[in-house]
């Protein structure tokens, strides 16, 4: 039964045994080598969190397992500086060509380069998610010299590493491996801002093919062009558009590097990585994940990764409001409106091909609904095992449990009183004591961080007019047109606040009101008039309290608004 087989072991223990069982093909008792790979040239998107999500899943249960495994984090901090994103001094333009980490970070920033500012923000999200890994640098690869032997090495087969790009050469210029499908221009731009952009495979130029780009030394950009080399000396020429032109020797020479499709091979070998996904784009012919499986073995003696392709991940309703970055979230936004085993979650109960979107809009609500409800089946022993494997990769690492919150109230409930109470903390904990007077909250620290997320996601995706501004005033116009049975109505459910005050009490008066007036009984079957009457009664305490047809459920709202003021806005 596949079903029943799908439940036994979800995607990522089935890409663990895979992994295990080839490193240990490959290189029997060592630490297995899993990679991703960033390029800090911009904010690192949101989407881009999937490159390294997939692979810390993966290893992560590998090391459940008790194997060692390594986690690779390439920072490709070495790449061109290619466009000035949206929002950044368009002088920063005089700087393309630059490895990122010779470009000044964009003003205001404390961090010393292009690269490490932006990788900075990335560090801290990942330290939140609780991913162990070993970041490598490929500025200080390139420059201290640790790939000079596969770089004299790609130079000597050069015409062999041309043979195999020449097989994929095609109009078509495939993109690089963090690129994904954008949705609108702000993504594009975001894309291309995220070092996305066409990948050149170091196409001939006059003096024949050349695999390595060198970084000019005196105007230290990549518009250089290779005009000779000598395999016996290593003597390699260039000219840049600057003027400058010199002979080096590449056996001494650090200021340059392979082109990306010889790079990332090379890479695969070097590390002697197993598992590596990119995204989805990589499966057109040409991609570097294929050309690459051709270099990695005949010139570099590698084999290629285990290597996925993985989905697009998109973002429902970013607010306009939080477009400071070109309109594209990154993991640290996420953060800061949901708990980090939420978004892991997220990563874990998809499988890497299958596309989702992470909510930024009301959605979220919901999305934490589910949560909470699968924690609930933890708790009582009623998950399901793919559910329960997915639950467990959110909460916790093979290096021990993730932050939660104490207790857990619905996000929907505290965002509905940090909206209500626009983040007065008195206020709020008075609320949150009513809701379970038996129970009561006693300090707001309980309900961390969950709160400070709905009160990030309520000030920074809910746009004002859909806030909730509860009346200062009775709306006495309204209060006046109401016959006999709108009067009895306010009056029944005024006389009840008192020993109903709590989340529980609130929901049986508020629905009870209308069935007493029906004459039912409290637990009746509702019938379609009920069901009307019900909804005319909500409709017309949301009119009365804020002025709206809808708002937050009505037992939180009039927590929230106090009896005092509720009495005195609903007083017939
Ligand atoms: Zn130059």
């Amino acid at each position: 039964m596949a079903q029943a087989q799908s439940t036994e072991a979800d995607w990522v223990s089935r890409f663990a045994d895979e992994v295990i069982a080839e490193g240990e093909r490959r290189a029997p008792g060592k630490p297995i080598v899993v990679a991703s790979g960033l390029s800090p040239s911009g904010p690192i998107h949101l989407g881009n969190l999937r490159e390294v999500m997939t692979p810390h899943l993966v290893a992560d249960e590998i090391r459940r397992r008790g194997h060692e495994c390594v986690h690779v984090l390439s920072w490709d901090d070495y790449d061109r500086y290619r466009k000035v994103p949206a929002g950044i001094d368009p002088s920063w333009a005089e700087h393309i060509g630059k490895p990122l980490t010779a470009v000044p970070a964009p003003p205001g920033s404390p961090y010393g380069s292009w690269a490490e500012h932006f990788k900075a923000a990335m560090i801290e999200a990942l330290d939140e998610l609780g991913i162990e890994y070993r970041g490598i640098s490929q500025t200080e690869q390139y420059t201290s010299g640790a790939y000079r032997a596969q770089i004299l090495h790609a130079m000597k087969h050069r015409g062999d590493i041309d043979a195999i790009l020449d097989q994929y050469r095609t109009k078509q210029k495939p993109a690089k491996k963090q690129q994904q499908k954008p949705l609108d221009e702000a993504e594009l731009e975001a894309a291309e801002g995220s070092g996305a952009a066409a990948e050149d495979d170091g196409s001939a130029g006059g003096a024949g093919y050349f695999p390595y780009k060198p970084y000019c030394t005196v105007c230290n950009k990549d518009l250089t062009t290779v005009t000779a080399y000598d395999d016996e000396t290593t003597e390699l020429t260039y000219t840049c558009t600057c003027g400058h032109g010199e002979t080096v020797l590449l056996s001494e020479f650090d200021h340059g590097k392979l082109v990306w499709k010889v790079d990332w091979p090379m890479r695969w070998a070097y590390e002697g990585v197993v598992f590596e996904p990119s995204g989805v784009d990589h499966s057109s012919p040409g991609s570097s994940f294929q050309v690459g499986g051709q270099i990695v073995g005949p010139i570099f003696g590698g084999d290629q990764p285990i290597g996925p392709m993985y989905a697009f991940v998109g973002i429902s309703g970013m607010a306009k409001m939080s477009s400071s970055k070109g309109g594209v979230p990154t993991p640290g936004d996420a953060l800061q409106i949901m708990e980090a085993p939420l978004l892991r979650w997220l990563y874990a109960r998809r499988r890497p091909n299958q596309s989702f979107k992470i909510a930024f809009d009301q959605e979220i609500q919901r999305l934490y609904d589910e949560w909470d409800k699968l924690n609930a089946k933890v708790a009582d022993g009623t998950v399901l095992p793919a559910d329960a494997a997915a639950h467990s990769r959110a909460v916790r690492t093979a290096a021990g449990d993730l932050p939660t919150t104490p207790r857990p109230l619905p996000y929907r409930t505290l965002a509905s009183v940090v909206d209500i109470t626009a983040g007065h903390d008195e206020q709020t904990l008075r609320i949150l004591s009513d809701l379970d007077p038996a129970h009561p909250v006693t300090t707001l620290d309980e309900v961390r961080p969950r709160l400070d997320r709905a009160e990030h996601w309520i000030n920074t995706q809910v746009p004002a007019e859909s806030r909730t501004v509860v009346r200062s005033e009775p709306d006495t116009e309204l209060l006046g047109s109401l016959d006999e049975q709108g009067r009895e109505s306010l009056r029944l459910l005024l006389d009840g606040l008192d020993e109903h005050w709590s989340l529980d009490g609130l929901t049986a008066l508020v629905y009870g009101v209308p069935k007493v007036q029906a004459g039912l009984e409290p637990h009746a079957k509702p019938t379609p008039e009920l069901k009307l009457a019900q909804r005319a009664f909500f409709a017309l305490l949301y009119q009365l309290l804020v002025s709206r047809d809808t708002g937050p459920r009505l037992p939180t709202l009039l927590l929230a608004v106090g009896q005092e003021r509720v009495r005195k806005l609903l007083a017939a």
